[in-house]
């Protein structure tokens, strides 16, 4: 095993740390590493997407307060970390014509007040790897979009001593990824998968009206050994989750033989990047000591970069 790393996870809402990329945040906490997932927001304006709970009383009383106690349940099935940036969920706005952003809300806030807050958590924690989303936020939430733009914008900051100076010492992350989760060889996968079981597959008409681009994937980490606590902190988000929904319908089992990785876009990198690789902290320094030496050096080169301009 290679010393302890310290990877950071930047998610929009609780619950997406669960969803994207947990079983490769358990491996690592297994391994010995350090994880940190750090939420955007609370999941303030989040539906009660569990039909068993949607008119729960308690639950509709406060539920921020309930998804705080979710995400500390789901934080310790995985192991990791946690922190809350402490931002307000702008909520997913519907209807057309769209209605506007609430008043407060993340992706309202001054890029300059998000970009300082987790370059604050990013030179408290020191991680080697930051993961978040891709420049679309990996689906069209408002809030997943702000997460790739503070991320981005965090990830340049943080080891730069002239920028918010009061933030504490510059550390630069040495490699950024986003999330590829949920890409359509995977929905695929798993629809050849239970069509050959001769089951049902949710996932047909998904596939149909299927509108993503594709993105490139440049690391897949084998991680099908840690599905079950992927899961079980899914299910720890019990409002946010329908345990009889698409998720849950394709056998453990099953995707364990058709899908034993989660995929990941390398976005920047000031370490060599090997064409295909099977761990996020891949090219690094085999010592802590050096890794953190490395980040603190000042002078780093990048060595791969695909980092995009959002379309506005
Ligand atoms: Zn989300």
């Amino acid at each position: 095993m290679s010393e302890p790393l310290r990877l950071m996870c930047v998610h929009a809402h609780p619950d997406d740390e669960s969803s994207k990329g947990a079983a490769t945040m358990a491996k690592y906490v297994d391994a010995g590493h350090e994880v940190l997932v750090v939420s955007c927001t609370g999941g303030e304006r989040g539906d009660i997407l569990n039909p068993r709970l949607q008119h729960d009383v308690h639950i509709l009383r406060d539920l921020a307060q309930v998804r705080r106690d979710e995400m500390a349940r789901a934080q310790e099935i995985l192991g990791v970390g946690h922190t809350w940036l402490g931002f307000v969920d702008s909520g997913l706005p519907e209807g057309d014509p769209l209605p506007p952003l609430p008043d407060g809300c993340f992706a309202l806030e001054p890029l300059e007040v998000t970009t300082e807050a987790l370059v604050r958590e990013i030179r408290r924690f020191r991680p080697h790897v930051v993961t978040t989303y891709d420049e679309n936020g990996g689906y069209p939430h408002p809030d997943h979009i702000m997460c790739h733009d503070v991320s981005v914008a965090a990830f340049a900051a943080a080891g730069d001593p002239a920028r918010f100076p009061e933030a504490g010492a510059p550390w630069q992350p040495l490699k950024l990824y986003y999330n590829q989760t949920f890409n359509r060889a995977r929905i695929e996968a798993f629809h050849e998968a239970l069509t050959a079981l001769g089951e049902e597959s949710p996932y047909a008409e998904w596939l149909e009206r299927w509108d993503r681009d594709e993105r490139p994937v440049t690391t897949r980490v084998q991680c099908a050994d840690w599905y079950d606590r992927r899961d079980a902190a899914l299910l720890a988000h019990a409002t946010q989750v329908d345990p009889d929904g698409t998720w849950f319908k394709v056998p453990r089992e099953v995707q364990a033989r058709v899908w034993p990785v989660e995929e990941y876009e390398l976005a920047a990198s000031y370490v060599p990047y090997a064409d295909i690789e099977d761990d996020l902290f891949a090219g690094l320094p085999p010592t802590t000591a050096e890794a953190d030496a490395l980040a603190t050096s000042g002078d780093l080169q990048l060595a791969h970069d695909t980092r995009t301009e959002r379309a506005a």
